[in-house]
């Protein structure tokens, strides 16, 4: 049997450990501090799930990713997704995800302008908002739970309070490197950069809003705002934050939130855009938002899920775990 060690429990190194248990290894997971802990990239309460990608791979992983979660589901009887939609908005129907969903033949829809302030988004002039009925949110502190429960129910172990200075002081056969912002001291050369990034809390009541992504140029999402169980509406700006060191503490940007509340404002009519908290999260990220997924010898590396990862984790995981155990 071979024996794997795991280097960070945030979302990524929980589902390699659930992977790697399920395939038989001998799994210890190493985590510096304690396991909840929000010093990383995976606390929180929600993050948003989605099929749309204006590029059709991204479809592909995401569908493998939604099958890896309701398989989590099932293994543990929990209910870790709620699907309650997602819109999309871009600058151009071809700018969009349509065109990829369609390839996949996944259900969509382009909305009307009024389609979509029914449903209280307010797209801007011009351009055009797409439904995902599948999107929604992940209820990221559940899934973390459950990846992490599913993993020590097949035999994997854990260590919080485990901070490992190289992969060279582990022994075990195979060591996974998923440390996140910290990645570059146990691995140097993965080309990853840190940055912290601040999201922002609204109050609204009543059934969970859909999750809303506004594209950027180049496809990537640029706004994004979404369910959060506790104050009702979550939202961030994607890549405004600084570099950062993980070991230092930093507090949300108030321009950030500024600007977070004037979108919301103009695209949540309905929503109140006054803020009412406001925290921070670490993005690893690297030059064109890929995973890096590596092999070295007796190391491997699971980084850099810029921004856009947590929906990814059980693929990531399982891609990981092949890595570790070929
Ligand atoms: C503001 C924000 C919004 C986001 N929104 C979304 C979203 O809507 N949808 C989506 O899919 N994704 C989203 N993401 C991305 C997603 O949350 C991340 O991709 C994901 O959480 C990364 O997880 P991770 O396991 O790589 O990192 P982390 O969660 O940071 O885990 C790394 C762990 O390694 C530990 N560690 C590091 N070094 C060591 C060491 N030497 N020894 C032991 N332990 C160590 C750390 O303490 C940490 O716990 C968002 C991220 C942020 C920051």
């Amino acid at each position: 049997m071979k024996r794997v060690a795991i280097v960070g429990a945030g979302v990524m190194g929980r589902a390699t450990a659930w992977a790697l248990a399920s395939r038989g290894a001998e799994v210890t997971l190493h985590e510096q501090f304690e396991l909840e802990h929000d010093r990383g990239s995976s606390h929180g309460r929600t993050r948003i799930v989605r099929l749309s990608y204006p590029d059709s791979e991204w479809v592909e992983l995401a569908l493998e990713a939604r099958a890896g979660w309701a398989e989590l589901e099932r293994e543990t009887g929990r209910a870790l997704l709620d699907l309650v939609g997602l819109v999309e908005l871009a600058s151009s129907p071809e700018a969009t995800s349509a065109a990829a969903l369609a390839a996949h033949g996944l259900e969509h829809r382009v909305l009307s302008e009024g389609e979509a302030r029914a449903l209280g988004v307010a797209p801007p002039e011009g351009w055009t908002a797409v439904l995902e009925p599948t999107g929604g949110i992940v209820h990221a502190d559940l899934a973390m739970r459950a990846l992490l429960d599913a993993a020590l129910s097949r035999g994997a172990r854990v260590e919080a309070g485990s901070h490992v200075e190289s992969p060279d002081a582990l022994d075990a056969d195979v060591v996974v490197v998923t440390a996140g912002a910290w990645v570059r001291r146990l691995v140097p050369d993965v080309p990853v950069q840190v940055t912290r990034e601040t999201v922002a809390y609204f109050a609204r009541e009543g059934p969970p809003l859909l999750s809303v992504v506004e594209l950027g140029e180049g496809g990537g999402h640029l706004l994004f705002a979404l369910h959060d169980p506790r104050f009702g509406v979550k939202a961030g700006v994607h890549h405004a934050g600084v570099e950062a060191d993980p070991d230092e503490a930093g507090e949300p940007d108030g321009d950030v939130v500024r600007r977070v509340a004037e979108w919301l404002r103009l695209r949540l009519p309905d929503v109140d855009s006054s803020p009412v908290a406001a925290e921070t999260c670490l993005y690893t990220t690297t030059a064109d938002e890929r995973f890096v997924l590596d092999r070295r010898g007796r190391v491997v590396v699971g980084s850099a899920c810029s921004g856009h990862g947590f929906k990814f984790a059980p693929f990531v995981g399982r891609r990981l775990a092949e890595l570790a155990l070929a």
